[in-house]
């Protein structure tokens, strides 16, 4: 055999596989498609979750493996899979000390969103990530694994019930690759357009990915060839919402993203308020938001916003502070603006396709394309639960409840649906073995990271970094299953 294993895709659970296989004595050789290794754990992921960390323990935090278990068992209506759910959160702590102790160092942060400041501390935030990352792969090399990039796996060959080997595509040429055992590590399917529509509950042109656009679903079909399931619970995780140009994927505005992160009047597709806009404080809770509501909806201003913003700051807090600005450690400002450009900003929007601006808001319904009589209800409503202070239709906080739209013209901002990528699919046990629909073991097949279902239900749980850990800790476990396995 060439290898004792072979590790289909270089992201957060390839690597996390790859490498414990190694240094628990397997010959292991790691795929990856694209020419760097890494995948949305890499580019994306800012940390992962642990409980029972030795920084946890340290800081007294007072948050068991049992309270873990049971706040994500009851988040999930106790659909996850118990013995994997306990196997993830058993591995995690030891997980961030065998990261550490192979160059990829965390630090116990307060949690990034402002709604979870009183829950225990769980997210630990990668210090220096890139070249951690190189220090871990180096490690693996060291360890004796090999590195194939620009290397996709495409087909698991077997004999009878045996894996024997799998066919890869490089650059060049298609080979085999003898192995008893794979490893399908390859981040889910959120590069894939056919199957995004076909799972997806919106229309995929609503939903705006952030995912690996190189995970197309290559290890879920592998999976399902051989006897497998791969439609086993197949997750969006929706996370927050993104204003974006049509006519140029990168555009980017930074007023227009402060704005987007604010508890302002939002509007569905039918013209009307759908929710209480504070939801914007949760991500996950905001991408649900959103992706229940069709996939997109407009957050209104109106002129004497504008103008008072131009000059002024909002008492409220941008929902992404937390999490992008405050990195180096400043404290938080709760506020937002002043924007002076803020006029020229809006009307890039417009420009760019994703903003909207009319003297009345019945001209702005026509431009949105939703019933005149519709929106101008849902904002003369909105004004006089303003004018109240209190919002008794859908209960948001009443401190947001001070910013009326009254004075013209008007603006309506389009924010999408948003997708980190897509998680589950595999059915497997809690050793990451791939299952039959009948929980038979499939031998030498193991799925993880996205590409695995069981912890997940039918959204992305808020607990901060569960789906990185998801990855690092499936991936761990299946690389030492494997290799003691062997
Ligand atoms: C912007 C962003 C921010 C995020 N932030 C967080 C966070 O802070 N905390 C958190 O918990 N989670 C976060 N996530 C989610 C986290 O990144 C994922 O849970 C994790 O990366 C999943 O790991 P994975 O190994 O399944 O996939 P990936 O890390 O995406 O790796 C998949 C790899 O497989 C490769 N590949 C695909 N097909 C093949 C093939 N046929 N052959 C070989 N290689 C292949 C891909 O190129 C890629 O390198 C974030 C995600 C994004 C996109």
């Amino acid at each position: 055999m060439d290898y004792d294993v072979v590790v289909v895709g270089a992201g957060a659970s390839g690597i996390s596989a790859a490498l414990s296989a190694a240094q628990n004595g397997a010959k292991v050789a790691l795929l990856e498609k694209g020419d760097k290794f890494g995948g949305a754990g890499m580019f994306g992921a800012q940390g992962l979750f642990a409980v029972g960390s030795k920084e946890q323990l340290e800081r007294g935090e007072e948050y068991t493996i049992k309270d873990a278990y049971e706040e994500i068992m009851n988040y999930t209506h106790h659909s996850s899979n118990a013995r994997m759910t306990k196997a993830i959160l058993r591995e995690s702590a030891d997980t961030i000390e065998w990261m550490r102790q192979n160059g990829l160092d965390t630090e116990l942060v307060t949690n990034t969103q402002e709604v979870h400041q009183n829950h225990p501390r769980t997210y630990h935030q990668f210090i220096d990530k890139f070249n951690g990352f190189q220090r871990v792969m180096d490690n693996f090399i060291n360890a004796g694994g090999t590195l194939l990039t620009e290397t996709s796996g495409k087909e698991i060959i077997t004999e009878g019930n045996k894996v024997v080997g799998i066919k890869v595509i490089t650059k060049d040429e298609e080979k085999v690759l003898t192995t008893n055992n794979v490893i399908l590590a390859d981040g889910g399917f959120v590069g894939n357009k056919d199957e995004v529509n076909q799972y997806a509950k919106i229309d995929s042109n609503d939903m705006y990915s952030m995912g690996e656009r190189k995970a197309v679903g290559d290890g879920l079909r592998m999976l399902k060839e051989v006897g497998g399931v791969n439609n086993y619970k197949r997750i969006f995780e929706n996370h927050a919402a993104t204003v974006y140009s049509k006519k140029s994927h990168k555009w980017h505005n930074n007023t227009i993203f402060s704005l987007t992160n604010l508890p302002t009047l939002w509007i569905d597709r039918e013209g009307k308020r759908f929710t209480n806009e504070d939801i914007v404080y949760d991500f996950a809770l905001w991408g649900d938001t959103v992706y229940q509501a069709g996939g997109y909806y407009y957050f209104l201003l109106d002129q004497k916003l504008v103008d008072y913003l131009k000059k002024n700051s909002l008492n409220w807090t941008d929902s992404f502070e937390r999490t992008f600005r405050l990195l180096d450690g400043k404290p938080m400002t709760y506020k937002v603006g002043p924007f002076e450009s803020i006029e020229q900003d809006l009307q890039e929007a417009i420009d760019e396709g994703a903003g909207f601006k009319a003297d009345s808001v019945e001209e702005l319904a026509e431009q949105i394309n939703v019933s005149p009589t519709s929106l101008s209800d849902s904002v003369k409503r909105y004004n006089h639960l303003v004018k109240k202070g209190e919002d008794t239709d859908f209960y948001k906080d009443n401190k947001f409840m001070n910013v009326p739209v009254e004075d013209g013209p008007f603006y309506a901002i389009r924010a999408n649906s948003t997708t980190l990528g897509t998680v589950g699919g595999g059915l497997v046990n809690e050793d990451f073995q791939a299952l039959t629909s009948d929980r038979k073991v499939i031998p030498g097949v193991y799925v993880v990271g996205n590409n695995a279902g069981g912890l997940f239900d039918s959204s992305y749980p808020t607990i901060e970094g569960l789906s990185n850990a998801f990855a690092w800790n499936s991936g761990r476990i299946a690389g030492k299953f494997v290799a003691k396995n062997k």
